[in-house]
């Protein structure tokens, strides 16, 4: 198997979102992306941002907004690198309530 590509992926990410790559990158991105959850999540969560950040800058200076929307991303962040912490350690501490 050849490098999983995350890194570069998630430094093209931005290009990739603004249509900035070429057609083979774009499509190497594209690849990626299909077989990797990790850089899909996150090309979710910039997507969202972006079009949040589009949206509120229309509205008038979002500082909070952008505040509440960096927030909730890195909090969505935390929570996706601890998936695997938290579903281990909800497995070990939820019994079961039918005995
Ligand atoms: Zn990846």
């Amino acid at each position: 198997m050849t490098d999983c590509g995350c890194e570069r992926a998630k430094l093209e990410l931005d290009e990739y979102l603004h249509d900035e790559l070429g057609a083979d990158e774009a499509r190497m991105i594209r690849e990626h992306l299909d077989g990797c959850r990790d850089c899909e999540t996150e090309l979710e969560v910039s997507r969202s941002l972006v079009a949040a950040l589009k949206r509120g800058c229309r509205e008038k200076a979002p500082d909070a907004f952008r505040e509440q929307v960096l927030s909730a991303v890195r909090d969505m962040c935390a929570r996706h690198a601890d998936d695997e912490a938290a579903a281990a350690s909800a497995a070990s501490t939820v019994t079961p309530e039918i005995a």
